[in-house]
């Protein structure tokens, strides 16, 4: 049986990405917007914590397992900030990655790496799993593209020459952080009786 799951968030693009990612497994996940205009606010210590906060809050809006999400994108040169802070730096995707290049300015280290935490939350079972990606890269010198959302026109994969602003989803999908997140949170949901 199917099972469906509710994505803890109003972030339509996230949810794509997301929906994609999830294609080949047996739960259809629906679009929390779609159900709630609730807004979780992310207080916790940590990419997890924040992805928990959020599954639990909408499983209990929806009142059906619910997946949560947290990321954001450390730099070295900016003491991998701004990490947790990287959705409040400026408030739209063009200002965080003026923000981020200013603050960089002609830095020749630009090592940085994009990190996903993922929650699912299961309310009548009780139970959650949690998971986590990594993609490490480096930082454009300008912003290069414009497929994607927030800061991938400046962020270029380990492995390639451009950024996943021209990359594009196929390349994200297969190798971003949310995609190794969801990659591990496949395999333990898979193995466990909440999909029966
Ligand atoms: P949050 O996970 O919604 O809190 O987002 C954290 C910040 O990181 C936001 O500014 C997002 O736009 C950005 N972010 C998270 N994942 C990605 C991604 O895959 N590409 C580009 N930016 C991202």
């Amino acid at each position: 049986m199917t099972r469906r799951i509710v994505f803890a968030s109003r972030n339509r693009q996230k949810f794509e990405e997301m929906r994609f990612l999830f294609q080949d497994f047996p739960v259809e996940l629906l679009f929390g917007g779609d159900f709630s205009a609730l807004a979780v606010e992310e207080t916790g210590d940590s990419y997890s914590a924040n992805a928990l906060l959020k599954a639990r809050a909408w499983a209990e809006e929806v009142r059906l397992p619910a997946l949560g999400d947290d990321s954001g994108l450390e730099v070295e040169a900016l003491a991998w900030g701004p990490g947790l802070l990287s959705a409040r730096v400026a408030p739209s995707d063009k200002e965080r990655i003026a923000w981020l290049l200013e603050r960089l300015g002609g830095q020749t280290t630009r090592t940085a790496r994009f990190v996903a935490a993922l929650a699912c939350f299961f309310p009548e079972e009780g139970c959650f799993f949690l998971s986590r990606g990594v993609c490490t890269g480096s930082i454009a010198h300008v912003p290069q593209g414009e497929r994607g959302f927030g800061y991938d026109p400046i962020f270029i994969p380990d492995g390639y020459e451009k950024s996943f602003g021209l990359l594009g989803e196929d390349v994200k999908a297969r190798i971003s952080h949310r995609a190794r997140a969801v990659f591990h949170m496949k395999d333990m949901l898979f193995n466990r009786t909440v999909l029966e």
